[in-house]
């Protein structure tokens, strides 16, 4: 093996070992709360943010349960390369003005809709 192909390779672990710590905060395996779904999140916190953390860019909706999250700039990177509906590879922190992240399951509830979705704030 070269070592272009070695460097490659540790890459690819790293992305791998990412994508799975994303998984497990976004939707860890303990039981949690009962998700019932169809949670609307409120559009007024969600349009004037009042972030519990300097660092969080945007908020994170779990519609299974209704709980409302804040990433920063890099989770939120993070999770928009994971998003279903962008085409877009790698998203700018401005960009996530007007935007929040939808959700199907989180961390606090046993919800399987397993996605997430950048959404436009109404
Ligand atoms: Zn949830």
């Amino acid at each position: 093996m070269n070592l272009k192909k070695q460097k490659n390779h540790k890459r690819r672990f790293y992305i791998m070992r990412n994508e799975k710590t994303i998984k497990e905060s976004l939707f860890g395996k303990t039981e949690k709360i009962k998700a019932t779904g169809n949670h609307i999140p409120d559009k007024n916190l969600l349009r004037q943010p009042s972030f519990e953390r300097e660092d969080s860019v945007i908020y994170v909706f779990c519609v299974g349960c209704g709980t409302l999250g804040e990433v920063n700039a890099i989770s939120a990177e993070k999770l928009s390369n994971r998003a279903t509906d962008t085409d877009a590879p790698s998203v700018s922190p401005d960009s996530f003005e007007g935007k929040y992240f939808e959700s199907g399951a989180c961390e606090n509830c046993d919800s399987e809709e397993q996605y997430i979705i950048l959404k436009d704030i109404d």
